[in-house]
């Protein structure tokens, strides 16, 4: 191997993927923060924009404009095709070798994009319902708005949804 050239660079190098996505591309997005991966919704309409804040902040762009692959842009930017949420999902995942990792999934806030951190059981008993506080033990907060996130419905959910959708992504 010439080692100016190496072909096996390990995959490890590649999994903190960042994600920029269009305005419309919110549930992609959301599923991104679910799965653990750092994704910020672009607000405007995409354009020079929104590739100058993809290349700041590396992050890679997730767009359905196909004129967007037309423009000059140095960093990585992938066209999504598919209509349904699925076939998007599965498309990302495969195309960048994502990690569907339970280790890594439900550590971002789903609506602020910020990384949560875990807090007391006792700190949150009077900010969670009562029946939540008796039968859950683990709890993460966002640093941002401060909702309280623990392991219920909507991660058992977000797990089907994956069995059914994204099957052979999972570990
Ligand atoms: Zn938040």
């Amino acid at each position: 191997m010439n080692p100016k050239y190496p072909n096996n660079i390990p995959s490890l190098i590649f999994d903190d993927f960042k994600f920029i996505t269009d305005a419309s591309l919110g549930r992609l997005a959301k599923w991104l923060r679910i799965l653990g991966y750092n994704t910020v919704v672009f607000p405007n309409q995409a354009g020079r924009e929104m590739l100058r804040k993809a290349a700041t902040e590396e992050r890679i762009v997730l767009t359905r404009r196909k004129d967007m692959t037309e423009r000059q842009f140095s960093g990585r930017l992938f066209l999504i095709t598919g209509v349904d949420i699925a076939s998007q999902l599965n498309d990302v995942i495969g195309k960048y070798s994502l990690k569907v990792d339970q280790q890594k999934m439900f550590g971002i806030c789903l609506k602020c994009n910020e990384k949560l951190y875990p807090v007391d059981r006792e700190e949150v008993r009077d900010l969670v319902p009562p029946f939540v506080f008796e039968n859950c033990t683990e709890y993460n907060q966002c640093p941002r708005c401060h909702n309280i996130y623990w392991a219920g419905t909507h991660q058992r959910n977000a797990l089907e949804f994956m069995k059914k959708h994204i099957p052979s992504h999972l570990p």
